[in-house]
Formats: C-alpha cells, sequence, structure tokens
C-alpha cells in the first residue's frame, strides 16, 4: 500500500469523497478505480469530489429471513448521493438503513449517510456507512 493512498481512504473517513470519470463524468464510491465502469476509460483520470451528507432513496428492498445473529427486518435501499456543490453527477449506493421505522421508508424520501461500525471483528472493527431517514427529535 503507498502512501498517498492511505492518506485519501483516511479522508474518505471524515468526508465523503467521490471520483467523478473526468471522460465521461461518472462518479465512483467509495473506492476510486482504475477503469471507469461506465466508459471503460483505462486508466481513468478521476477528480475528487465532496458528496452530500443525504441522498435519495430509488428503490429498497426489506430482508427478513436471515441468520439468527442479525436483527430483522432489515432495510436495503439503493441511493443516489448527489455531489455537495450540487454540480455533475449524483453517485449511486447500495447500503442498509438503521434506526429507521419501515412505514417511515419510501422510493424518493431523504436520507441522511452515517458512519458506523459494520462488525465487529474484534480489534478490527469494519467500518461502512448506513443511511436514516432524518427525524428532527433526534437532532
Ligand atoms: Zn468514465
Amino acid at each position: 500500500m503507498s502512501g498517498p493512498r492511505y492518506h485519501r481512504t483516511r479522508r474518505q473517513d471524515q468526508r465523503l469523497v467521490g471520483f467523478e470519470c473526468q471522460a465521461c463524468g461518472f462518479v465512483s464510491f467509495p473506492d476510486e478505480k482504475r477503469i471507469c465502469k461506465r466508459c471503460g476509460d483505462a486508466p481513468a483520470e478521476f477528480r475528487d469530489v465532496d458528496l452530500a451528507s443525504s441522498g435519495t432513496i430509488k428503490t429498497f428492498v426489506v430482508q427478513e429471513y436471515l441468520p439468527d445473529d442479525i436483527e430483522v427486518p432489515q432495510p436495503l435501499a439503493i441511493i443516489d448521493i448527489p455531489q455537495a456543490d450540487g454540480s455533475g453527477e449524483p453517485t449511486r449506493v447500495y447500503g442498509l438503513l438503521t434506526e429507521t421505522e419501515l412505514d417511515e421508508i419510501s422510493v424518493g424520501c431523504t436520507v441522511d449517510v452515517r458512519f458506523r461500525e459494520l462488525f465487529d471483528e474484534g480489534a478490527r472493527p469494519i467500518n461502512s456507512f448506513k443511511f436514516s431517514v432524518p427525524r428532527e427529535d433526534k437532532r
């Protein structure tokens, strides 16, 4: 692992950074790819772009049948997160919805992006992002 790569990954922990393909505008998240997934440009030239801290649900599923040690129901959504400055294209991500009642979830609703510890793997927890329907009384 090179130094710069490490620092870039660390930066993503602090705020949401996407990678915009300079050939076609596709925004890669969370990783910068060597080859653009959409236009196939290789090696693709990406520019860091700040992402907004909330996005819009495009579609979702609710998982009901999971192993005993995983809480159900577990909603999963495909979410478009726009760029912070409103320019360019949003990035599309797939993620868990937490702290959210099922009847609060609908296509088109706004969700906040939150960093969470996903799995506790002993001394090295795995961190990722999750999404929640914003609630006034929680702020
Ligand atoms: Zn591209």
